[in-house]
């Protein structure tokens, strides 16, 4: 069985052969389901205050 990751931004599942991974100079291993969630990671986006994603927290 393939291991399904989770995706680093929006926390979906990624099925196994889609999404891809993006490996940080530091050597931490990232994994995107969609270029949609990797283009907002390049653009420097925090996932908790992005309303799709399943890390957004509702300011009080
Ligand atoms: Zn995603």
């Amino acid at each position: 069985m393939p291991k399904v990751y989770m995706c680093s931004f929006c926390g979906g599942r990624i099925e196994p052969g889609s999404g891809l991974t993006y490996v940080l100079r530091n050597g931490v291993i990232l994994h995107f389901c969609s270029s949609k969630c990797f283009k907002n990671f390049k653009l420097g986006r925090d996932p908790k205050k992005i309303p799709w994603s399943a890390y957004y927290v509702l300011r009080k």
